[in-house]
C-alpha cells in the first residue's frame, strides 16, 4: 500500500554543510518502500489537490500526518558494530584495546560458539539497536560462521538492513588466549559458508538485498600473512564490478597496537600499507577508528576510496584517543559514525553524534591553544580542528555512512528514488523524555494548530540530537516497512 506523509522533513544534503527544513512536506512511498515523489511545501488545504495532480486517489493510500513536535529523518546508520558484544556493553572501560580484548571480549565471543547461544542472544541484540533508530548497521559477529549465521537471519528476518560479517583471525594476538581460528584454510571455509548463507536471504522487490555479507579480518595483529594471502585471493575471485566487495577491518585504533603492528609487519612502510599490500585496501573497505593515521596513510585511504568510521564513544572509553575527522575529510576520505559496542558503551548513534562532537570540540580546543604558542595556525578553507556543526553531525550519522557503505544512491537522506529508510522522531512531552523540551499541547495550546516554522524544527532536531532517546524514535522504517520504535 502507497503511504503518504504529510509534516516535516529533515534531511541532509550533498552538501556537508547544509540540511533541509520542510515543514510542510508531502512524502509518498511506494508499495516498494521506495520515496516515489516528495513536494517539499504543500499548504495543509492543498494536500487532497497535490496527491490528485500526483496520479493518487485517496482510496487505497494511507495518510500520515505529522502531530505537532514530530518530524522524519533519515534512519542512522552504524558503520561500526560488533554484534557478539552487545553483553559486554557498559564494563571493561578503565583497560585499553589489546589487554580489553584478552580480559573481556575474547572471553564473551568464545561462547558464541556453544550451541544455542547465539539463539538466546542475537534476537535482543538486533531489537535493541532498530529501537535505538538504526536502520542499517555494519555488523561483526564472532570468527563463528554458524553462530554469524544465525545474527544474518534474525536480521533478516527483523527486517534491518546490514552488512554482516564473521572475523577472520588466526592469528594468536594475546599468547594466552584460545580464541583464534584452527588454520588460514578454516578460515576462508567459514567465510564462503557464512557468504553462501546470506546470499541467500530474502531480497527487495527488484532484488536489492537487504543484509551484504561482508569480508572482516578482524586486524592486522589477528591475521597470520598466509590468511591475509588466502583473503587477497578472496576478494579477487569474489569482487563484481557493479558493486564492490564490503570489507570492514580496524585500523589505527591505540598506539600500542600500531606499534606491534608495525612490528610485526616489517616491511610495510604503515599500517593502511598492511591492508593496501594484501589487497584489502580498496573501494567497499570500512576502516574502523583511524585514530593515528597519517596524513600519507589519509591520502592512500582516499585514492583507494575506502572510508572511516569514526568510533568517538569507543575512543573515549577505552582511553584510545581523538580521530581527525575534519583532517581526513580535508583528505577526501569518506567518514561515517560507528558506536564500536562494546568498546563504545551505548548502541545508540545519538551517543555517538555527542561524542564526535565532544571529540570535535577538544581537538578545536588544543588548536586553538597551540595556535596561541604559536605550534600551529588554523588553515581557512580547510575542516582539520573545526567543530562539527549540526549539519556536519546529521551528514555523518546517514548519508557520511551511506557513502562509507556504498549505498549513496539508495538510503542515507529523504529523497526521491531512495528507498524510505527513516525515524518518525517526536519532541512532545508525552513521550516521557524529560531531556528534551519540546512541544506540550496544554503548555503549547496557543500554537497548537500550527506547523513549526523551520527555525523551530532546527532546534527542535539539535534537542533531540543531544537529549533524545529512543522514547523519541517512534517509528523506525527500513524500505517503508515499520520494524520498529515506540509506536511500532
Ligand atoms: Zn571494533
Amino acid at each position: 500500500m502507497t503511504i503518504v506523509f504529510y509534516g516535516p522533513v529533515i534531511s541532509p544534503t550533498n552538501d556537508y554543510d547544509e540540511y533541509t527544513v520542510d515543514p510542510r512536506c508531502l512524502l509518498v512511498v511506494s508499495d516498494e518502500g521506495t520515496i516515489e515523489w516528495l513536494d517539499r511545501d504543500v499548504q495543509d488545504s492543498m494536500v487532497q489537490q497535490r496527491l490528485f495532480e500526483g496520479g493518487l486517489s485517496t482510496d487505497g493510500i494511507e495518510i500520515i500526518t505529522l502531530k505537532n513536535g514530530e518530524f522524519l529523518i533519515p534512519g542512522f546508520i552504524d558503520t561500526h558494530i560488533h554484534a557478539c558484544q552487545v553483553p559486554n556493553m557498559g564494563i571493561g572501560g578503565d583497560k585499553e584495546l589489546l589487554s580489553w580484548l584478552r580480559d573481556y571480549t575474547f572471553p564473551l565471543e568464545t561462547q558464541f560458539g556453544s550451541p544455542g547461544f547465539a539463539e538466546r542472544i542475537y534476537p535482543d541484540v538486533v531489537r535493541r539497536i532498530i529501537e535505538s533508530g538504526t536502520t542499517t548497521a555494519c555488523y561483526y559477529g564472532s570468527l563463528h560462521s554458524d553462530a554469524t549465521k544465525t545474527l544474518a537471519t534474525i536480521i533478516n528476518n527483523k527486517g534491518q538492513r546490514a552488512f554482516v560479517g564473521k572475523c577472520n583471525m588466526d592469528h594468536k594476538s594475546d599468547g594466552d588466549s584460545e580464541y583464534h581460528e584452527k588454520s588460514a584454510q578454516d578460515s576462508i571455509d567459514d567465510t564462503k559458508a557464512l557468504f553462501k548463507h546470506i546470499h541467500h536471504l530474502r531480497k527487495s522487490a527488484d532484488g536489492t538485498p537487504f543484509v551484504y555479507p561482508i569480508l572482516t579480518p578482524r586486524f592486522a595483529l589477528s591475521c597470520t600473512e598466509h590468511l591475509l594471502e588466502l583473503l587477497k585471493r578472496f576478494v579477487e575471485e569474489n569482487d563484481n564490478p557493479s558493486r564492490p566487495l564490503a570489507i570492514q577491518t580496524h585500523i589505527s585504533e591505540n598506539m600500542e597496537e600500531v606499534e606491534e603492528t608495525l612490528q610485526i609487519f616489517k616491511d610495510c612502510s604503515s599500517y593502511a600499507a598492511v591492508y593496501q599490500k594484501y589487497g584489502l585496501l580498496r573501494r567497499g573497505t570500512i576502516l574502523g577508528h583511524g585514530v593515528y593515521l597519517t596524513d600519507d596513510e589519509m591520502t592512500l585511504i582516499a585514492k583507494q576510496g575506502a572510508g572511516v568510521a569514526h568510533c568517538p564513544t569507543s575512543n573515549f572509553y577505552l582511553s584510545s584517543g581523538m580521530a581527525q575527522v575534519g583532517k581526513l575529510l580535508d583528505h577526501d576520505v569518506k567518514v561515517g559514525l560507528g558506536t564500536d559496542v562494546s568498546g563504545g558503551y551505548s548502541l545508540s548513534m545519538l551517543t555517538t553524534i555527542r561524542n564526535a562532537s565532544n571529540v570535535s570540540k577538544m581537538l578545536f580546543v588544543n588548536a586553538q591553544a597551540a595556535e596561541r604558542r604559536g605550534e600551529q595556525r588554523f588553515h581557512a578553507g580547510k575542516r582539520a580542528n573545526r567543530k562539527l556543526t549540526v549539519a556536519n553531525l546529521l551528514h555523518l550519522a546517514t548519508l557520511g555512512g551511506a557513502k562509507v557503505c556504498n549505498l549513496e544512491k539508495q538510503i542515507g537522506s529523504l529523497d526521491e528514488g531512495k528507498a524510505f529508510d527513516a525515524l518518525l522522531v517526536s519532541v512532545r512531552d508525552e513521550t516521557g523524555n524529560p531531556a528534551v523540551w519540546g512541544y506540550n499541547p496544554h503548555r503549547d495550546s496557543h500554537n497548537a494548530n500550527t506547523l513549526p516554522d523551520k527555525k523551530t524544527l532546527r532546534i527542535w532536531l539539535e534537542r533531540f540530537l543531544f537529549c533524545g532517546d529512543d522514547r523519541n524514535i517512534r517509528k523506525v522504517f527500513v524500505q517503508g516497512r515499520l520494524i520498529g520504535g515506540k509506536e511500532a
